[in-house]
């Protein structure tokens, strides 16, 4: 019986070491979105809502996601970050 437990405790003493890392953890993802004005000369976009520069936008005003906006937009001088 003891010649067994070593058996099974051997190789566990070789591998040594800590417990395997658990998965990181991420917080809970908010979807992040932002709001772009459409018209053509719009080049930025809007993290607030309620933004001054957003309100002059004579077009539509569109959510998309943060994502998607970063790739062909910049961040408001306003609101953005
Ligand atoms: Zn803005």
């Amino acid at each position: 019986m003891l010649h067994l437990l070593a058996v099974l405790l051997i190789p566990a003493l070789f591998l040594g070491g800590e417990p395997a890392p658990k998965k990181p953890v991420r917080p809970p993802k908010r979807r992040a979105v932002v709001f772009v004005c459409t018209g053509p000369y719009a080049s930025t976009y809007h993290t607030q809502i309620d933004c001054p520069a957003l309100k002059q936008c004579r077009h539509e005003v569109r959510v998309i996601s943060l994502q998607r906006a970063r790739i062909y937009r910049t961040p408001c001088m306003v609101c953005g970050r």
